[in-house]
């Protein structure tokens, strides 16, 4: 009989000046091993990104566990210290040393500027499991295909995204292996429910029930990385939920960048069904709702599905910068829709905004008022600190006015390091903003600035 090929997959550590768990799951790298398992091959995960279970919160979120690195070389003048989030590098070796061999080891690697944890973990797999074919994936290849390419060393495949086809034929032919399933990127539906059940304990499941999206926001990656928005059936839906539920999962969290889209066709009759189930479940939303597309009804299922607080987007209140970065999300229709939630029976404490500090040509006055502008509607605004992505229509009008080479170095795109301060927006008034915030939001520490 032949012999069941083993793969072992990998989420890297990370090194990063700050990094917090926000719900955070490798999903692709879950689904992979989703699909080479109902292949017939013997699929094991090594986690990298330990967490404090001493810090976890009542919605399942939790600080990883950290201890100081050096600064990346080319960030040294920089001044941000830098951290390795995750195992310690000899616990990773520990873990390795006690797993048999794999024949294929699968590493993903999220936010470009992570890419020194992926390099990492691809080099110390090289030298314990020389034998294997070692393959890399996720958003950063996607964005920087080449110098994943150059930087990845010892890796023998490096995939985008778009690359699904490239890594089937790999692995087929590599571990002479028919791979019973090859689902295609615009068929979400087409896909196992991911591995999560490769972990001993899971505190959430993230549900993932669209890709793409039918937006064209100027900084974002999403229509770059799936050009076109594909969605689950409901009913699929439910029954992944159903799945989790029974295996002890009651924490579910929305991945999903137009879930009111259509909502009659779409998120209502998902919501409805979950609000319908025997049992009660809870559900959080970090990519954040388009305000303007809720109405009474959507509302008040959102309340009925068991969703603890409703995030929104609200990017800025400045007519000229909000049709600058796409215009989803009028001042108007942000607060009809706080309204909406609120006669929904959402207190002001459990709706909560992203407002964007540090985009190109951005003034901290404006951040600063659009900040008042939520407050002053009972909302608590987390902010979010632009990240410049490569690709994004963005990043390619303003890469020459950041005061790091971004565009050669991902490690530049980090927006910890705030790479489009200037005098209009420098960090002291970051640091003022964050506060600023804080204050507003009185004594909460949910958010993520
Ligand atoms: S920011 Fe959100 S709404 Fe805009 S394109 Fe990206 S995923 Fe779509």
């Amino acid at each position: 009989m032949k012999r069941v090929p083993k793969v072992l997959l990998v989420n890297p550590p990370i090194y990063d000046a700050a990094a917090y768990s926000f719900w955070s799951a490798p999903l692709g790298l879950l689904q992979m091993g989703a699909i080479l398992r109902e292949s017939g091959m013997d699929v094991a995960l090594l986690d990298c990104l330990a967490e404090k279970e001493e810090k976890r919160k009542e919605d399942g979120r939790a600080p990883f566990v950290s201890r100081r690195a050096a600064t990346p070389d080319a960030l040294k003048e920089t001044g941000k210290k830098f951290r390795r989030y995750g195992m310690a590098a000899d616990e990773v070796e520990r873990r390795l040393g006690s797993l048999g061999p794999p024949d294929l080891v699968l590493v993903t690697c999220v936010m470009t500027y992570w890419y020194p944890g992926a390099a990492e973990i691809v080099q110390v797999c090289r030298e314990w499991f020389p034998g294997a074919k070692i393959v890399v994936g996720g958003i950063y290849p996607s964005l920087c295909y080449e110098h994943a390419r150059k930087q990845m060393k010892g890796a023998d495949l490096v995939v985008t995204n778009g690359m699904l086809d490239a890594f089937y034929a790999f692995v087929e032919e590599s571990l002479s292996w028919k791979l019973a399933l090859k689902p295609e990127q615009a068929a979400p539906g087409a896909f196992p429910f991911p591995a999560f059940d490769l972990y001993a304990v899971r505190h959430f499941v993230p549900l993932l029930t669209s890709f793409g999206c039918v937006y064209r926001c100027a900084y974002c990656a999403t229509p770059r990385l799936y050009p076109r928005m594909a969605r689950r059936r409901p009913e699929d839906v439910l029954a992944e939920i159903g799945h989790w539920h029974s295996r002890g999962v009651s924490r579910f969290v929305l991945y999903d960048d137009n879930f009111l889209f259509e909502a009659e066709a779409f998120a209502r009759p998902i919501l409805s069904a979950i609000g319908r189930l025997p049992y009660e479940i809870s559900v959080y939303n970090p990519n954040g709702l388009n305000a303007s597309l809720l109405d009474g009804e959507t509302a008040s299922l959102l309340a009925a599905a068991g969703f603890r607080e409703v995030r929104l987007g609200l990017e800025t209140a400045d007519p000229v910068l909000l049709k600058r970065m796409g215009g989803k999300v009028t001042r108007e229709g942000f607060a009809r829709g706080v309204e909406l939630l609120g006669r929904a029976g959402f207190s002001a404490g459990s709706i909560r905004a992203y407002v964007m500090a540090g985009l190109p040509m951005q003034r901290h006055e404006e951040a600063r008022a659009t900040i008042a502008f939520a407050s002053a509607l009972g909302v608590m605004v987390d902010l979010a600190t632009y990240t410049p992505i490569p690709g994004t229509e963005l990043f390619g009008r303003y890469a020459h006015l950041a005061r790091y080479p971004i565009a050669s170095e991902p490690l530049f795109q980090n927006n910890a390091l705030f790479p489009f301060a200037w005098e209009g927006f420098t960090e002291a008034d970051m640091d003022e903003l964050k506060a600023y915030a804080r204050a507003q939001r009185g004594n909460d520490v949910g958010g993520c600035v």
